[in-house]
């Protein structure tokens, strides 16, 4: 039965596929687990999605695609014939970190739904900067009644580090608002609207010209600790940081540092090294600093459980596997 409340989710019509037994992985929450298998049965009613402590041994033997959640690792490990993983979630370093080398593919969610979430999360936290409102918070702490010039958005160049699912997205959000954006990737790439970068030579261009530097790339071996020292000193004075992407990309004394010195003038920090961002931690009370509990772009359930069932229903009708994190590259 659906939740009450919630609108259950359209079911995918493959009436071609013979009936399955999906496997579900989880650490979630039960309360969590349980509205995943409802919307991921109603996406998929020809399937049998049952959590991994219900599958029969023989239902873990026969298991060519499993969809995970955070799931342990270990359980993963038990299905021995799985082709691909699909996960529910959009950042799965912590997924491929914890499995051994030479597994199954796993296919991240890619869902326009969550970039456009994104997107909003993103205008919402550029205007909050560019309007100034840190500022005029503490003023009113202070009873100060103090005005101050607002530039135009075409006097505020935006980067954005990251040019994939979500990174495209938030720049054409902001691009239609009238910042000039330019974003930054790995390969060579295109931008309507705005400007392109790729390379070490990109990274220097982008930081240099950026009033407000977004980050919005996967954490790979290449991009933990990219925001470091040397490289939050190429952003200009005073210029804004917003972390979307994964804490440890940004190297957080050499932030507070930067922040202290008045090299930066803010940062918005949405992801963390640790999470929940433990209670002592001197970043929950820099004034210059705004604390996000990782909610820049939540999952949609419903989406994110259609996006699944139209993988997993190609797969069981023509067996093709959607593009997997690459295990090199890390992303
Ligand atoms: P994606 O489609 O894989 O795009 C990743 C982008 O980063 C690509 O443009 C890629 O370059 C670029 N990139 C990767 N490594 C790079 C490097 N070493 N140097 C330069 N560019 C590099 O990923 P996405 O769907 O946009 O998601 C990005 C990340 O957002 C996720 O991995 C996740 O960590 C995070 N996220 C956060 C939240 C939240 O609530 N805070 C929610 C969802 C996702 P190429 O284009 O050249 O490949």
């Amino acid at each position: 039965m659906s939740d009450p409340g919630v609108t259950p989710v359209t079911p995918i019509a493959e009436t071609r596929v013979q009936p399955a037994v999906l496997p579900f992985l989880s650490r979630s929450q039960p309360e969590t687990a349980a509205r995943w298998l409802t919307m991921l049965s109603e996406a998929m009613p020809t399937c049998r999605i049952l959590p991994f402590a219900q599958l029969s041994a023989a239902e873990r033997a026969a298991a060519t695609v499993a969809i995970v959640a955070d799931p342990d690792p270990a359980e993963l490990l038990q299905l021995p014939a799985l082709r691909w993983v699909q996960s529910l979630w959009a950042g799965v370093e912590r997924l491929m970190a914890e499995l051994p080398p030479g597994g199954p593919p796993i296919v991240r969610l890619v869902d326009p739904v969550l970039a456009q979430t994104m997107a909003n999360a993103v205008l919402a936290w550029t205007l909050y900067l560019y309007r100034d409102m840190p500022r005029y918070r503490q003023q009113q702490d202070a009873r100060l009644w103090r005005q101050h010039v607002l530039p135009r958005p075409q006097e505020v160049p935006v980067g954005i580090l990251g040019l994939g699912a979500l990174g495209r997205q938030a720049a054409t959000a902001l691009i239609a608002q009238g910042f000039p954006v330019a974003a930054w990737s790995r390969n060579p790439g295109t931008l309507a609207g705005g400007t392109a970068l790729h390379g070490p030579d990109g990274l220097q261009a982008l930081l240099r010209m950026s009033r407000i530097t977004i980050v919005l790339l996967p954490l790979t071996a290449a991009t933990r600790g990219l925001l470091s020292a040397p490289t939050l000193a190429q952003m200009p004075p005073g210029a804004a940081l917003i972390n979307f992407g994964r804490g440890p990309i940004v190297d957080t004394p050499a932030l507070l540092t930067a922040l202290d010195s008045g090299g930066l003038s803010h940062a918005v920090l949405d992801v963390f090294d640790q999470e929940p961002l433990p209670e002592d931690s001197p970043l929950w009370s820099h004034p210059r600093i705004t604390v996000l509990p990782h909610i820049s772009a939540p999952t949609d359930m419903h989406s994110a459980a259609r996006v699944a069932a139209v993988n997993v229903m190609t797969f069981l009708s023509n067996g093709t596997i959607p593009p997997g994190v690459d295990p090199v590259r890390g992303y």
